[in-house]
This record gives C-alpha cells, sequence and structure tokens, in this order.
C-alpha cells in the first residue's frame, strides 16, 4: 500500500516531465509507456491457429471464440531449454507435435504464449493480448503466458526475472482485468487464490503436475515487482 505524499520532483525529472506534456500535447507520445520493457515481435497468430484454438477454447471452456477478452491471470513458465531460439521456435508450428503426447488428447491447436524472454533478458511478443493462448490447462480462457527461455529455474537469469516483472507491471498498469500472478507450477496448488478461475469440461483432462518456473523464481519476481514496480498481485 502507498501513503500519498508531496513528492519532490529534481529538476532534470522536471524537464523530462515538461517535454513528455508537449510530446502529447503535440500526439507524439510514444504508445507504450517509458517504464515498459521494449518488446520485439515474434507473430504466431495465422487464420489456422485462430480456428484450432476456438475448437479448444469450446470444447475445455464452452467458449466458441479464439479471443481473450479481459484476461485476469499471468501465468509465468520456463520452456525447457536453454535454447533461445529453440524458445521461439517451438512455438511457430499451429498444430501441436506429436511428441507432446501427454496433452495430445486436449486438442489440435500447438502450445502459444504471449511472450518469450531471452536470457539477456530481451522480450518477444508472440501472441496478441487479446488472443487465447495455450499454455495452462483449466486457465487458457483467463491467462496470458509468459514463458523465459531455460531448463531449470536455476537457469533462469537475473535479466529474465528484471524483464518479466517489468513486463508483468507494464500489462498490469495497463489491463485494469488483471488481478492474478501464478508459476506455472503453483496452478493446481491448493489455497492459491487464481484457482477460483479454473474452468475445464472435458472429462479425463487434467492438469498435469509442473515444476516451471519454480519458488526461486517466483519469489525473485514478486519482490521485484513490488520493491522496483510497486504492483502486487494475488496469487
Ligand atoms: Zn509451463
Amino acid at each position: 500500500m502507498r501513503t500519498l505524499s508531496v513528492v519532490t520532483v529534481p529538476r532534470p525529472a522536471r524537464a523530462v516531465i515538461a517535454l513528455a506534456w508537449i510530446l502529447a500535447a503535440a500526439g507524439l507520445a510514444a504508445e507504450r509507456p517509458a517504464t515498459g520493457p521494449d518488446v520485439r515481435a515474434f507473430p504466431i497468430q495465422t487464420e489456422t491457429r485462430k480456428e484450432l484454438t476456438r475448437e479448444y477454447a469450446k470444447a475445455h471452456y464452452g467458449i466458441d471464440d479464439w479471443r481473450l477478452a479481459d484476461p485476469a491471470l499471468i501465468v509465468v513458465h520456463y520452456t525447457g531449454t536453454d535454447s533461445d531460439d529453440h524458445s521461439l521456435s517451438v512455438f511457430t508450428p499451429e498444430r501441436l507435435a506429436a511428441s507432446r503426447g501427454e496433452i495430445a488428447a486436449g486438442g489440435d491447436v500447438n502450445v502459444g504464449v504471449h511472450y518469450v524472454i531471452w536470457r539477456d533478458g530481451t522480450v518477444w511478443s508472440l501472441l496478441p493480448e487479446d488472443a487465447m493462448g495455450r499454455h495452462a490447462i483449466g486457465y487458457n480462457h483467463v491467462a496470458l503466458g509468459i514463458e523465459m527461455t531455460g531448463s531449470s529455474g536455476e537457469r533462469v537469469t537475473d535479466a529474465q526475472i528484471a524483464s518479466c516483472a517489468a513486463l508483468i507491471a507494464d500489462i498490469a498498469g495497463r489491463r485494469a482485468s488483471i488481478r492474478y500472478l501464478c508459476g506455472h507450477h503453483e496452478y493446481v496448488q491448493e489455497g492459491r487464490a487464481h484457482r477460483r478461475l479454473y474452468r475445464e469440461l472435458a472429462p479425463d483432462y487434467a492438469p498435469t503436475v509442473k515444476h516451471d518456473p519454480g519458488e526461486r523464481v517466483m519469489a525473485a519476481l514478486r519482490k521485484l515487482l513490488k520493491e522496483t514496480h510497486g504492483v502486487t498481485l494475488v496469487d
């Protein structure tokens, strides 16, 4: 909780703020707030993926749409590989690879997330935030997904956690519907507040046990979010 106080703005900052106001008045201000991370584009959305996603949403959530209306939850993952290139390319195919037998019964659409963060902290945008992804059984109808390159929680870098915190703060600042944050390993834990969002209509299709991104990453992420960005989301 922040307390209201009179903030003294140093002179150089005053000049920046004045310039920002002039640019805004002239309609020249950047659309993305200056506090948000730089985001590069690696679009994976296609008409086929939209259709396969709509089929998935209908079967699992009773929603006849590929769109994500008002995301309430952000789910954080690691990709399971230390290769940055593979961490992006694995999401390119529209259809699920045959090797993903454990979730193949859930539908044809490939796994997909909204953001991938490389080991150096570079943020990539894959799916638009108003499109449903496939990354967390029971929550895709309400969740944005962020993946970080890494074969384990220990391999996730400080740069990735810093970028992830900045990205989440940016999203939460732009979207009032975002209230919850969880790590993939936390998604089926009893007592978590986000559990109220869980929905799964398909019999015999249950969440699998996950270990990503792990306690260390989520603790560091939540600390940074709170202390650096002043953002606290419910788990
Ligand atoms: Zn995951």
